[in-house]
Protein backbone atom coordinates (compact mmCIF):
# COMPACT_ATOMS: atom_id res chain seq x y z
CA UNK A 1 0.00 0.00 0.00
CA UNK A 2 1.29 3.53 -1.09
CA UNK A 3 2.02 5.98 1.90
CA UNK A 4 1.59 9.92 2.20
CA UNK A 5 1.89 12.36 4.31
CA UNK A 6 0.05 15.43 4.54
CA UNK A 7 1.28 18.06 6.88
CA UNK A 8 -1.47 20.89 7.50
CA UNK A 9 -3.57 17.88 7.61
CA UNK A 10 -5.73 19.78 10.46
CA UNK A 11 -6.70 22.76 7.79
CA UNK A 12 -9.32 22.99 4.99
CA UNK A 13 -7.50 21.61 2.04
CA UNK A 14 -5.34 19.45 3.91
CA UNK A 15 -8.46 17.13 5.26
CA UNK A 16 -10.36 17.08 1.81
CA UNK A 17 -6.80 15.80 0.25
CA UNK A 18 -6.61 13.35 2.96
CA UNK A 19 -9.82 12.52 2.21
CA UNK A 20 -9.20 11.80 -1.29
CA UNK A 21 -5.68 9.75 -0.84
CA UNK A 22 -7.60 7.92 1.45
CA UNK A 23 -10.20 6.92 -1.68
CA UNK A 24 -7.05 6.43 -3.91
CA UNK A 25 -6.27 3.78 -1.23
CA UNK A 26 -3.05 5.26 0.13
CA UNK A 27 -2.05 4.50 3.90
CA UNK A 28 -1.90 8.63 5.15
CA UNK A 29 -0.35 10.01 7.90
CA UNK A 30 -1.47 13.80 8.96
CA UNK A 31 -0.04 16.13 10.90
CA UNK A 32 -1.33 19.34 12.00
CA UNK A 33 -1.47 21.61 15.30
CA UNK A 34 -4.93 20.88 15.22
CA UNK A 35 -7.46 18.53 14.06
CA UNK A 36 -9.91 19.67 11.72
CA UNK A 37 -12.54 21.33 13.00
CA UNK A 38 -15.60 20.12 10.80
CA UNK A 39 -15.30 16.29 10.59
CA UNK A 40 -13.16 13.65 12.25
CA UNK A 41 -10.03 13.17 10.27
CA UNK A 42 -9.32 10.56 7.86
CA UNK A 43 -6.35 9.88 8.24
CA UNK A 44 -4.70 6.53 9.30
CA UNK A 45 -2.10 8.38 12.01
CA UNK A 46 -2.62 11.94 13.24
CA UNK A 47 0.03 13.41 14.88
CA UNK A 48 -0.60 16.95 16.26
CA UNK A 49 2.34 19.11 16.85
CA UNK A 50 4.02 21.93 16.13
CA UNK A 51 6.25 21.67 12.01
CA UNK A 52 8.22 25.20 13.79
CA UNK A 53 10.16 22.73 15.62
CA UNK A 54 12.66 20.98 13.66
CA UNK A 55 12.63 18.00 16.10
CA UNK A 56 9.14 17.25 15.54
CA UNK A 57 9.48 17.19 11.43
CA UNK A 58 12.24 14.61 11.70
CA UNK A 59 9.84 12.99 13.91
CA UNK A 60 7.35 12.71 11.57
CA UNK A 61 8.90 12.10 8.16
CA UNK A 62 9.81 8.81 7.26
CA UNK A 63 11.71 7.75 4.00
CA UNK A 64 8.68 4.97 3.39
CA UNK A 65 6.39 8.05 2.37
CA UNK A 66 6.15 7.78 -1.52
CA UNK A 67 4.33 11.69 -1.26
CA UNK A 68 4.90 14.31 1.08
CA UNK A 69 2.22 17.11 0.84
CA UNK A 70 3.51 20.48 2.77
CA UNK A 71 0.19 22.78 3.06
CA UNK A 72 0.93 23.49 6.75
CA UNK A 73 1.40 27.45 6.97
CA UNK A 74 -0.23 30.57 9.01
CA UNK A 75 -2.54 32.14 6.46
CA UNK A 76 -6.00 33.43 5.89
CA UNK A 77 -7.89 35.61 3.81
CA UNK A 78 -7.88 39.27 3.49
CA UNK A 79 -8.80 40.53 6.84
CA UNK A 80 -5.67 38.33 7.73
CA UNK A 81 -3.29 38.42 5.20
CA UNK A 82 -3.74 42.97 4.62
CA UNK A 83 -4.17 44.23 7.69
CA UNK A 84 -0.34 44.49 8.68
CA UNK A 85 -0.94 42.77 12.29
CA UNK A 86 0.28 39.24 11.46
CA UNK A 87 3.19 39.91 9.08
CA UNK A 88 5.93 39.03 11.41
CA UNK A 89 3.94 35.65 12.31
CA UNK A 90 3.29 35.12 8.71
CA UNK A 91 6.64 35.39 7.29
CA UNK A 92 8.39 33.91 10.19
CA UNK A 93 5.89 30.79 10.84
CA UNK A 94 5.74 29.57 7.77
CA UNK A 95 9.47 30.07 6.51
CA UNK A 96 10.28 27.94 9.21
CA UNK A 97 7.92 25.28 8.61
CA UNK A 98 9.39 25.18 4.82
CA UNK A 99 12.94 25.11 6.44
CA UNK A 100 12.72 22.60 8.60
CA UNK A 101 10.47 20.30 6.56
CA UNK A 102 12.84 20.44 3.71
CA UNK A 103 15.62 19.77 6.04
CA UNK A 104 13.77 16.52 7.13
CA UNK A 105 13.18 15.32 4.29
CA UNK A 106 16.68 15.35 2.81
CA UNK A 107 17.70 13.78 5.79
CA UNK A 108 15.22 11.09 5.41
CA UNK A 109 15.53 11.10 1.57
CA UNK A 110 12.38 11.72 0.70
CA UNK A 111 11.96 11.26 -3.04
CA UNK A 112 9.04 13.49 -3.61
CA UNK A 113 7.56 16.35 -1.88
CA UNK A 114 4.58 18.99 -2.73
CA UNK A 115 4.29 22.69 -1.84
CA UNK A 116 1.07 24.88 -2.23
CA UNK A 117 2.70 28.75 -3.42
CA UNK A 118 -0.11 30.94 -4.18
CA UNK A 119 -1.31 33.56 -6.55
CA UNK A 120 -0.10 36.28 -3.83
CA UNK A 121 3.09 35.75 -5.52
CA UNK A 122 2.29 37.67 -8.43
CA UNK A 123 3.38 41.47 -8.22
CA UNK A 124 0.80 44.09 -7.60
CA UNK A 125 1.71 46.08 -10.73
CA UNK A 126 0.09 43.25 -12.77
CA UNK A 127 -2.59 43.51 -11.34
CA UNK A 128 -4.16 47.15 -11.17
CA UNK A 129 -6.61 46.31 -13.88
CA UNK A 130 -9.55 44.25 -13.13
CA UNK A 131 -10.36 43.68 -16.59
CA UNK A 132 -7.40 42.39 -17.37
CA UNK A 133 -5.02 40.54 -14.54
CA UNK A 134 -1.54 39.31 -15.73
CA UNK A 135 -0.98 36.25 -13.84
CA UNK A 136 0.89 33.70 -16.43
CA UNK A 137 4.04 31.70 -14.12
CA UNK A 138 6.61 33.65 -16.29
CA UNK A 139 4.88 37.35 -15.12
CA UNK A 140 6.25 36.55 -11.06
CA UNK A 141 9.16 38.91 -12.36
CA UNK A 142 10.31 41.52 -11.10
CA UNK A 143 8.82 40.08 -7.92
CA UNK A 144 6.40 42.91 -6.18
CA UNK A 145 4.10 40.55 -4.15
CA UNK A 146 1.27 42.65 -2.23
CA UNK A 147 1.78 41.01 0.89
CA UNK A 148 4.47 39.53 2.92
CA UNK A 149 2.12 36.27 2.78
CA UNK A 150 3.24 36.55 -1.12
CA UNK A 151 6.71 37.02 -0.16
CA UNK A 152 7.16 34.18 1.67
CA UNK A 153 5.74 32.20 -0.63
CA UNK A 154 7.77 33.33 -3.18
CA UNK A 155 10.92 32.86 -1.03
CA UNK A 156 9.93 29.46 -0.11
CA UNK A 157 9.32 28.41 -3.89
CA UNK A 158 12.96 29.49 -4.70
CA UNK A 159 13.65 27.03 -1.54
CA UNK A 160 12.12 23.89 -2.60
CA UNK A 161 13.24 24.21 -6.27
CA UNK A 162 16.76 24.70 -5.08
CA UNK A 163 16.28 21.94 -2.34
CA UNK A 164 15.76 20.22 -5.72
CA UNK A 165 18.59 21.36 -7.90
CA UNK A 166 21.31 20.65 -5.10
CA UNK A 167 19.81 17.51 -3.55
CA UNK A 168 18.25 16.07 -6.42
CA UNK A 169 14.79 16.15 -4.47
CA UNK A 170 11.65 16.22 -6.58
CA UNK A 171 9.76 18.60 -5.14
CA UNK A 172 6.62 19.88 -7.19
CA UNK A 173 4.72 23.18 -6.49
CA UNK A 174 1.70 24.52 -7.26
CA UNK A 175 0.19 28.36 -6.91
CA UNK A 176 -3.03 28.23 -5.75
CA UNK A 177 -5.78 31.05 -6.42
CA UNK A 178 -8.60 31.38 -3.91
CA UNK A 179 -9.34 27.80 -3.38
CA UNK A 180 -12.87 27.71 -1.28
CA UNK A 181 -15.72 24.79 -0.45
CA UNK A 182 -17.63 22.72 2.16
CA UNK A 183 -15.93 22.44 5.03
CA UNK A 184 -13.36 26.16 5.14
CA UNK A 185 -13.26 28.64 7.14
CA UNK A 186 -16.01 30.77 7.15
CA UNK A 187 -16.40 32.65 10.59
CA UNK A 188 -13.67 34.55 13.06
CA UNK A 189 -11.81 36.49 10.78
CA UNK A 190 -9.51 33.84 8.17
CA UNK A 191 -12.52 33.29 6.05
CA UNK A 192 -12.28 34.43 2.01
CA UNK A 193 -14.49 36.08 0.14
CA UNK A 194 -16.99 33.38 -0.99
CA UNK A 195 -17.58 32.27 2.54
CA UNK A 196 -17.60 35.04 3.90
CA UNK A 197 -20.08 36.31 1.76
CA UNK A 198 -22.36 33.07 1.99
CA UNK A 199 -21.99 33.65 5.55
CA UNK A 200 -23.27 37.05 5.72
CA UNK A 201 -25.74 35.86 2.76
CA UNK A 202 -26.87 32.85 4.89
CA UNK A 203 -27.69 35.25 7.85
CA UNK A 204 -29.45 37.84 6.00
CA UNK A 205 -33.10 37.83 5.97
CA UNK A 206 -34.66 38.16 2.40
CA UNK A 207 -34.75 41.64 1.44
CA UNK A 208 -31.73 42.38 3.86
CA UNK A 209 -28.41 43.80 3.00
CA UNK A 210 -24.76 42.92 3.26
CA UNK A 211 -21.53 44.76 3.43
CA UNK A 212 -19.28 43.88 0.57
CA UNK A 213 -15.74 45.26 1.31
CA UNK A 214 -14.21 47.89 -1.13
CA UNK A 215 -16.20 49.06 -4.04
CA UNK A 216 -16.92 45.74 -4.72
CA UNK A 217 -15.67 45.85 -8.68
CA UNK A 218 -12.25 44.04 -7.81
CA UNK A 219 -12.23 40.96 -9.60
CA UNK A 220 -11.10 37.72 -8.72
CA UNK A 221 -11.34 33.81 -9.55
CA UNK A 222 -12.11 30.61 -6.91
CA UNK A 223 -11.43 27.16 -7.61
CA UNK A 224 -13.66 24.53 -5.78
CA UNK A 225 -11.71 22.12 -3.95
CA UNK A 226 -12.21 19.09 -6.09
CA UNK A 227 -10.60 20.60 -8.83
CA UNK A 228 -7.84 22.04 -6.53
CA UNK A 229 -7.14 18.59 -5.64
CA UNK A 230 -7.42 16.72 -8.57
CA UNK A 231 -4.64 19.68 -9.87
CA UNK A 232 -2.64 18.54 -7.18
CA UNK A 233 -2.21 15.12 -7.57
CA UNK A 234 -2.06 15.08 -11.41
CA UNK A 235 0.93 17.77 -10.73
CA UNK A 236 2.59 15.54 -8.15
CA UNK A 237 1.87 12.51 -10.67
CA UNK A 238 3.86 14.13 -13.53
CA UNK A 239 7.31 15.25 -14.66
CA UNK A 240 6.80 18.84 -14.16
CA UNK A 241 8.50 20.55 -10.75
CA UNK A 242 6.01 23.62 -11.69
CA UNK A 243 5.92 26.40 -10.46
CA UNK A 244 2.40 26.42 -11.88
CA UNK A 245 -1.22 28.14 -11.37
CA UNK A 246 -4.03 25.76 -10.00
CA UNK A 247 -6.65 28.37 -10.43
CA UNK A 248 -10.05 28.69 -12.27
CA UNK A 249 -10.38 31.10 -15.46
CA UNK A 250 -13.86 31.96 -14.59
CA UNK A 251 -13.31 35.75 -13.62
CA UNK A 252 -15.59 37.56 -11.37
CA UNK A 253 -16.35 41.12 -9.42
CA UNK A 254 -17.11 40.77 -5.70
CA UNK A 255 -20.12 42.02 -6.10
CA UNK A 256 -21.51 39.81 -8.65
CA UNK A 257 -20.15 37.07 -6.75
CA UNK A 258 -22.40 38.34 -4.08
CA UNK A 259 -25.06 38.83 -6.26
CA UNK A 260 -24.32 35.05 -7.48
CA UNK A 261 -24.82 33.85 -3.94
CA UNK A 262 -28.09 35.38 -3.21
CA UNK A 263 -29.75 33.79 -6.22
CA UNK A 264 -28.17 30.35 -5.18
CA UNK A 265 -29.51 30.81 -1.54
CA UNK A 266 -32.85 32.30 -3.51
CA UNK A 267 -32.79 35.74 -1.06
CA UNK A 268 -32.89 38.87 -2.64
CA UNK A 269 -30.14 40.98 -0.42
CA UNK A 270 -28.85 44.58 -1.39
CA UNK A 271 -25.50 45.38 -1.35
CA UNK A 272 -23.64 47.69 0.80
CA UNK A 273 -20.00 48.39 -0.22
CA UNK A 274 -18.00 49.44 2.91
CA UNK A 275 -13.95 49.86 3.50
CA UNK A 276 -12.13 46.94 4.00
CA UNK A 277 -8.62 45.21 3.87
CA UNK A 278 -8.88 44.52 0.04
CA UNK A 279 -5.41 43.29 -1.97
CA UNK A 280 -5.00 43.46 -5.35
CA UNK A 281 -7.91 44.94 -8.22
CA UNK A 282 -7.89 42.13 -10.07
CA UNK A 283 -6.80 38.57 -10.22
CA UNK A 284 -7.64 35.36 -12.08
CA UNK A 285 -5.63 32.34 -13.01
CA UNK A 286 -3.99 32.00 -16.13
CA UNK A 287 -4.21 28.27 -17.40
CA UNK A 288 -2.12 27.84 -20.43
CA UNK A 289 0.84 25.98 -18.48
CA UNK A 290 -1.19 23.45 -16.68
CA UNK A 291 -3.28 22.59 -19.96
CA UNK A 292 0.28 22.27 -21.65
CA UNK A 293 2.36 20.38 -18.90
CA UNK A 294 -0.65 18.38 -17.42
CA UNK A 295 -2.73 18.27 -20.60
CA UNK A 296 -5.50 19.28 -18.13
CA UNK A 297 -7.15 22.11 -16.69
CA UNK A 298 -10.56 22.93 -14.33
CA UNK A 299 -13.40 23.23 -16.15
CA UNK A 300 -16.56 23.54 -13.35
CA UNK A 301 -18.29 26.27 -13.43
CA UNK A 302 -18.18 28.84 -9.92
CA UNK A 303 -21.87 28.49 -9.29
CA UNK A 304 -21.59 24.73 -8.85
CA UNK A 305 -19.30 25.09 -6.41
CA UNK A 306 -20.87 28.01 -4.87
CA UNK A 307 -23.55 25.65 -4.99
CA UNK A 308 -22.58 23.32 -2.49
CA UNK A 309 -20.19 25.95 0.10
CA UNK A 310 -23.26 27.81 0.41
CA UNK A 311 -25.89 25.06 1.26
CA UNK A 312 -22.90 23.58 3.67
CA UNK A 313 -22.76 27.48 5.21
CA UNK A 314 -26.33 27.91 5.64
CA UNK A 315 -26.42 25.01 7.97
CA UNK A 316 -23.31 25.85 9.76
CA UNK A 317 -25.23 29.28 10.92
CA UNK A 318 -28.66 27.83 11.54
CA UNK A 319 -26.64 25.13 14.00
CA UNK A 320 -24.79 28.82 15.90
CA UNK A 321 -28.60 30.14 16.10
CA UNK A 322 -30.10 26.47 17.09
CA UNK A 323 -27.06 26.80 19.41
CA UNK A 324 -28.28 30.36 20.79
CA UNK A 325 -31.53 29.62 21.25
CA UNK A 326 -33.28 30.50 24.95
CA UNK A 327 -32.76 26.92 26.71
CA UNK A 328 -30.99 25.70 23.61
P1 LIG B 1 -5.64 26.24 6.48
O1 LIG B 1 -5.26 27.40 7.34
O2 LIG B 1 -7.01 25.70 6.60
O3 LIG B 1 -4.62 25.04 6.71
C1 LIG B 1 -3.29 25.24 7.09
C2 LIG B 1 -3.03 24.32 8.26
O4 LIG B 1 -1.65 24.47 8.66
C3 LIG B 1 -3.89 24.68 9.50
O5 LIG B 1 -4.69 23.58 9.88
C4 LIG B 1 -2.86 25.02 10.56
O6 LIG B 1 -3.21 24.59 11.86
C5 LIG B 1 -1.63 24.27 10.05
N1 LIG B 1 -0.43 24.84 10.64
C6 LIG B 1 -0.10 26.15 10.73
N2 LIG B 1 1.05 26.29 11.40
C7 LIG B 1 1.45 25.03 11.75
C8 LIG B 1 2.54 24.53 12.48
N3 LIG B 1 3.46 25.35 12.99
N4 LIG B 1 2.65 23.19 12.65
C9 LIG B 1 1.70 22.35 12.16
N5 LIG B 1 0.64 22.78 11.45
C10 LIG B 1 0.51 24.11 11.26
O7 LIG B 1 -5.31 26.67 4.98
P2 LIG B 1 -5.73 25.99 3.59
O8 LIG B 1 -6.69 26.89 2.94
O9 LIG B 1 -6.05 24.56 3.81
O10 LIG B 1 -4.36 26.13 2.79
C11 LIG B 1 -3.42 25.08 2.68
C12 LIG B 1 -2.17 25.59 1.97
O11 LIG B 1 -2.52 26.11 0.68
C13 LIG B 1 -1.46 26.72 2.71
O12 LIG B 1 -0.07 26.56 2.55
C14 LIG B 1 -1.91 27.95 1.98
O13 LIG B 1 -0.97 29.01 2.09
C15 LIG B 1 -2.03 27.44 0.56
N6 LIG B 1 -2.96 28.25 -0.24
C16 LIG B 1 -4.28 28.20 0.03
C17 LIG B 1 -5.16 28.97 -0.71
C18 LIG B 1 -6.64 28.94 -0.45
O14 LIG B 1 -7.36 29.64 -1.17
N7 LIG B 1 -7.14 28.18 0.51
C19 LIG B 1 -4.67 29.81 -1.73
C20 LIG B 1 -3.30 29.85 -1.96
C21 LIG B 1 -2.46 29.04 -1.22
Amino acid sequence: MPEALVCGAGGFIGSHLVRRLKREGFWVRGVDLKFPEFSPTEADDFVQGDLREPDFCRLVVDRRFAEVYQLAADMGGAGFVFTGEHDADILHNSATINLNMLDACRRRRVKRIFYSSSACIYPAYNQEDPENPLCSEASAYPAAPDSEYGWEKLFSEHLYLAFAKNYGMEVRVARYHNIFGPEGTWKGGREKAPAALCRKIAEAPDGGEIEVWGDGQQTRSFLYIDECLEASLRLMRSDFPGPINVGSEEMIRINDLARLISRVGGKRIAIRNVPGPLGVRGRNSDNRLIREKLGWAPTQPLEKGIAYTYAWIAEQVAGDRGGKKPGG
